[in-house]
């Protein structure tokens, strides 16, 4: 084997940028986004700490905040027959699973849980992972390939995204919910590729809006390409039981190739699923590499998921609750004048307030007047659609909603440049 021109002997020495952690083009960004609220005499939003279970209330460094930062939609995380679930898993199971479900990790609570997500949404089979973000990772990476398209919408998680790029498929980004921008691209590149995938969610978190399903699914038929709907924020809330933008727009099932949900959410858990046809289901469960190579879902965190489902459907006055509360804050800020985008008043509102100094100090004054909301602040969205973005649970009372808002309304006549 021959040696590189310039070989080893006349080798350039490394300049520091490329051995040095906080000369990462990373950490250089934290630092100038510390900076920059060291300037504005802000403390970091980030990173608080909750020292208990987060609801509609929620203890940090001592004190007792009304909470608008958890998705605990449901009010499900800290509920004593769900914890009791967990409690129950441990005894029975212990607090690992010790390998992967297709090798010896496999225990009767994983096929429980898949059996009554595949019966809410009335499909053939589904299968949990171990994290939300890694089911789109391995599903999408999996599923597509270089011969391929991935079409989706602008606002896609980033889960979706990593999947896309790893799958090594042509992907290609459309204008947000905009169906007819899909369907200019379908008509214009469908025949170059193999298989097409469409990625849109149910619900989107940062805007609180939904797509038009009905319109995306005669699309996708029209131009013989897969729909995959990511349900992380619409499974639990959206829907008269909760069963997501499939009861939302009451289509039927199969008229969605992947549905994948998370249990993070509403299912007061951790992991994500996919469901759908077997096919499909199995070819993830027997090939996905972030199922395959990676341990089970511990039988402590499928317990629990699983029992808030169950729950969710014995008592569909929580979805109503969460249904009834979203729609207040909506009205209420309306009422007031807020920016609350094209969000439909189901468990995500955005206030958006047009600059990222603004979002992060409104967030710094409420959280003195203990209310804790974050900021979604510019790169995460455009700096002129920086905001504030509140989740709503079942547990938030009218009277919350009132001091909360009325606190914003002043500290925004006080802060507006
Ligand atoms: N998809 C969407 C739309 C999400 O918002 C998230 C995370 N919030 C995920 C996937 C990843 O889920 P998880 O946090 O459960 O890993």
């Amino acid at each position: 084997g021959g040696s590189l021109p310039g070989g080893p002997a006349r080798r350039q020495p490394v300049p520091e940028r490329f051995t040095r952690f906080d000369a990462h083009p990373g950490y250089q960004q934290i630092e100038m986004m510390r900076e920059g609220a060291r300037r504005l005499g802000l403390t970091d939003p980030f990173f608080k700490v909750h020292e208990g279970n987060a609801g509609a209330t929620s203890v940090i460094d001592g004190r007792e905040y009304l909470n608008f930062a958890s998705y605990n939609y449901l009010g499900f995380s800290g509920d004593p027959r769900v914890n009791r679930a967990a409690w129950d898993a441990v005894e029975r199971y212990g607090t690992s699973v010790s390998a992967s479900r297709v090798v010896s990790g496999e225990r009767p609570i994983h096929g429980e849980l898949e059996q009554a997500i595949a019966d809410a949404y009335q499909v053939e089979d589904a299968v949990a992972f171990v994290s939300g973000h890694a089911t789109n990772v391995s599903t999408l990476g999996y599923l597509m390939g270089p011969k391929d398209l991935v079409l989706h919408d602008e606002y896609i998680h980033n889960s979706s995204l990593v999947g896309a790029q790893l799958s090594g498929a042509r992907r290609i980004s459309f204008a947000h919910n905009d169906a007819g921008a899909l369907e200019a691209l379908l008509a214009r590149h469908r025949g170059q590729f193999e298989r097409v995938l469409i990625v849109i969610e149910g619900l989107y978190s940062m805007d609180g809006d939904v797509p038009d399903l009905p319109r995306f699914i005669d699309i996708k038929q029209r131009h013989q390409a897969w729909l995959m709907v990511d349900e992380a924020h619409s499974f639990g809330v959206l829907g008269e039981h909760g069963l997501g933008l499939r009861e939302h727009f009451d289509v039927p099932a199969g008229d969605v190739d992947i549905w994948m949900g998370t249990m993070s959410k509403a299912m007061a858990g951790c992991g994500g699923y996919i469901a759908g046809s077997r096919p499909m289901v199995e070819t993830l469960r027997y090939l996905a590499p972030g199922f395959l190579y990676s341990v089970g879902l511990p039988a402590q965190v499928a317990a629990p998921s699983l029992k808030a489902l169950e729950l969710m459907r014995e008592e569909p006055e929580r979805v109503h609750r969460l249904h009834a509360v979203s729609r207040y804050f909506l009205e209420q800020a309306r009422g007031m004048g807020l920016d609350t985008g094209h969000s439909i008043g189901a468990a995500v509102v955005p206030v958006i307030v047009g600059s990222s100094p603004l979002a992060a100090g409104l967030c710094h004054a409420l959280f003195k007047r203990g209310i804790n909301v974050q900021p979604i602040l510019h790169p995460a969205v455009p700096e002129k659609s920086a905001r504030l973005r509140f989740f709503l649970s079942c547990e938030h009372t009218h009277e919350q909603i009132d001091q909360t808002l009325e606190a914003l309304a002043e500290e925004l006549s006080l802060n507006r440049p």
